[in-house]
């Protein structure tokens, strides 16, 4: 299967010069979602992971049915203030646009190996400030999952060498 084939690019979304890879036409073809995550889940059945952790909101699109099919437990991180219980925080800088991430403080044991999913690598602003988290909280990263990779922007490179696994590239 072409996921690119279900993926709808937007232009000038959600600002002029931005080519926005909207995911939505892929998730509500049923077969399609469950490729991506069946096909994500064979890359990564051989990892030694106990939970995925994934921003929100299409990280939990992405992380969320990653986990069951890995049989591990997920972990959301949140935009700063929708948590209940305490948190920690970090500041991260998106491809158009400012926010803080949170985490529950008792959301990951130290030591607990960590998989972060989210649906796009863009400058890996994101993906950084999720890294920060984990490893606050004392978890190790054993790796990034995504569907899209926006190659040109090198999110990689603020990964700290952290292994990415994505299924589609543009
Ligand atoms: P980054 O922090 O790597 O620059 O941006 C990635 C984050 O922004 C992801 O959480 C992703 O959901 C969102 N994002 C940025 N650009 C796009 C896009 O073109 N399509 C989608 N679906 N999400 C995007």
């Amino acid at each position: 299967m072409n996921f690119k084939d279900y993926i709808r690019v937007i232009e000038d979304f959600p600002q002029p010069g931005i080519s926005f890879k909207d995911i939505t036409t892929l998730l509500r073809d049923g077969q399609a979602y469950k490729a991506v995550i069946d096909e994500l889940a064979r890359r990564l059945k051989d990892k030694e992971i106990d939970c995925i952790a994934g921003p929100e909101a299409r990280g939990f699109v992405i992380g969320a049915p990653l986990a069951i099919a890995l049989g591990v437990g997920f972990v959301p991180i949140r935009k700063s203030g929708k948590l209940p219980g305490a948190t920690i925080e970090a500041d991260y800088a998106l491809e158009y646009g400012k926010d803080k991430l949170a985490m529950h403080n008792d959301a990951i044991a130290p030591g607990q190996k960590v998989l972060i999913a989210d649906d796009l690598l863009a400058t890996g602003g994101t993906i950084a400030t999720s890294i920060n988290l984990v490893k606050q909280l004392g978890g190790e990263v054993m790796g990034a999952a995504f569907l899209i990779e926006l190659l040109e922007l090198n999110g990689r490179e603020k990964l700290d060498g952290i292994e990415v696994f994505s299924l589609v590239q543009y």
